[in-house]
């Protein structure tokens, strides 16, 4: 019997290569050359995708809006490349490699010889659909344009230009030079060779790609919104921040979800759940906890406040007696007597979650195997390697009983836990998530 940590590492390795196998496209399906690389906004994400290809050796066109916003951003990036040299991973000559590679400009028009355009500005359907304009104008015949978007409609975007099918969704997640997951979008018209490029480029520059459909929040954020839901509702039943955080890292998660809100700043997620709140279902649970932070100016680790105190910088949490009376008064203001939870509880709801919503996911086609779930959430999300990913986890707690209690939390709850109709499917059948993970006879772009 093999320990379940070498199982683990045998499936995310076949995942790895299983994800380079993409319906449509095979090792017969033309690539476009890529050599120079344009990049939109240097702000957090522009500033590491550009390093992520001139690391690799591409040539980098870097855009922003003024001058001031370009300077700040090529000075993130050589920050990073000086911290790295005083470290002494990365000698004097390479630095001064890597940042000659990556030219600085103010005017689209530099855009005009790159072969990869993509759109790291902010977060908003108006901006992208301008510089999409834009870019249409200016890119040269044949240029793939990608958009950094973390939930937007990558259709809706590519709408905008006479090209779709040269439009996709390259999603990096922070920080973008580090961390080696790419999530790729394609769009309804995205092409059999834009595609094709991207996923031979993910792997060329050392990410793990993997190919996603259009949908709010794609595969590794989309699986985020009912996790971060339940961990809310368990604060409203009774745990506390710590509680919740204190468990998933026990089982090996790089960060809670409540620390990781507080990293990514409770504004950014705070944006996301007003959009989805427009066609939020009525029967579905909906916990304020997290807008009341918000409301009370508790953005996170950056404002030295969120779900935790943080009195000297980013890794100083602690927990904060404000934060648990402001819960216990929720709770009360809801009639909700505050029980303990236990750990199990914690931990189960979570992950179930996430399971319950990865199913769904498989079942939509928004991904095509569970590997490629599990390989977002590795390598884009701190889960823990040696589990193998949140749907190689569940088939080792068997699905017959992930599903059962679903059903149970669906029956108790609300909504929020309807079962996916897949994980019903292959619990009754007495399948896995592992029998789904089979790779087409063809395809891969090797
Ligand atoms: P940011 O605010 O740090 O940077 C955005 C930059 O874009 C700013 O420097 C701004 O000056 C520039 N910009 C805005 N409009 C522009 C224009 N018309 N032309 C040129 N530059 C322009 O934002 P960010 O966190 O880097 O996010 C950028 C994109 O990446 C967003 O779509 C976001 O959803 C996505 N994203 C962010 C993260 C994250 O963790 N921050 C992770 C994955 C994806």
């Amino acid at each position: 019997m093999a320990p379940p940590e070498s199982d683990a590492a045998t499936h995310l390795a076949r995942a790895q290569e299983a994800a380079s196998h993409v319906p449509g496209i095979d090792a017969a399906t033309p690539r476009r050359p890529v050599t120079r690389v344009g990049v939109v906004g240097a702000g957090t994400m522009g500033s590491g995708i550009a390093m992520v290809f001139a690391n690799a050796g591409l040539a980098v066109t870097l855009v922003e809006k003024d001058g001031e916003a370009l300077g700040r951003g090529l000075g993130r990036i050589r920050d990073v490349y000086q911290r790295a040299q005083t470290k002494g991973t990365l000698s004097d000559a390479e630095a001064a490699t890597r940042l000659a590679r990556i030219e600085g400009e103010t005017d689209f028009a530099a855009l005009a010889t790159a072969d990869l355009i993509i759109d790291a500005a902010f977060e908003d359907m108006a901006v992208k659909t301008d510089i999409f304009t834009r870019l249409d104008r200016i890119a040269k015949p044949g240029a793939i344009l990608a958009t950094n978007t973390s939930a937007l409609d990558v259709d809706a975007i590519a709408a905008v230009t006479s090209r779709p099918q040269d439009v996709l969704g390259l999603h990096f997640f922070s920080p973008a030079h580090v961390m080696r997951l790419l999530e790729i979008v394609r769009g309804a018209k995205t092409d059999a060779s834009t595609l094709a490029t991207a996923v031979a480029l993910a792997r060329d520059v050392g990410k793990v790609g993997v190919t996603v459909g259009v949908c709010d929040g794609f595969c590794a954020n989309r699986m985020l919104y009912p996790y971060l839901r339940q961990a809310d509702c368990l604060m409203e039943e009774g745990a506390l921040p710590q509680d919740i955080d204190r468990v998933l890292t026990a089982f090996g998660l790089a960060m809670g979800p409540c620390a990781m809100l507080d990293m990514a700043g409770q504004d950014v997620a705070w944006f996301v759940r007003q959009r989805q709140l427009k066609t939020w279902p009525k029967d579905m649970r909906y916990s304020r906890l997290a807008d009341l932070l918000v409301e009370r100016g508790r953005l996170g680790s950056k404002t030295n406040a969120g779900w935790y105190s943080y009195p000297s910088g980013p890794r100083s949490a602690q927990p904060d007696p404000d934060v648990e009376a402001m819960i216990v008064a929720e709770s009360n203001r809801l009639g909700i007597v505050r029980r303990p939870i236990s750990d199990e509880e914690v931990l189960t709801r979570c992950l179930y979650a996430l399971v319950n919503e990865g199913a769904r996911l498989l079942g939509e086609g928004i991904v095509t195997r569970p590997g490629d779930i599990d390989l977002c959430y590795v390598y884009g999300m701190g889960f823990p390697a040696a589990r193998g990913g949140p749907m190689h986890w569940a088939d080792s707690v068997g699905l017959a009983r992930v599903h059962a209690a679903v059903v149970e939390l669906h029956a108790r709850h609300d909504q929020n836990w309807t079962p996916a109709p897949l994980l019903a499917e292959l619990a009754a059948s007495g399948r896995s998530f592992a029998d789904l993970d089979k790779v087409p006879a063809a395809g891969g772009v090797s």
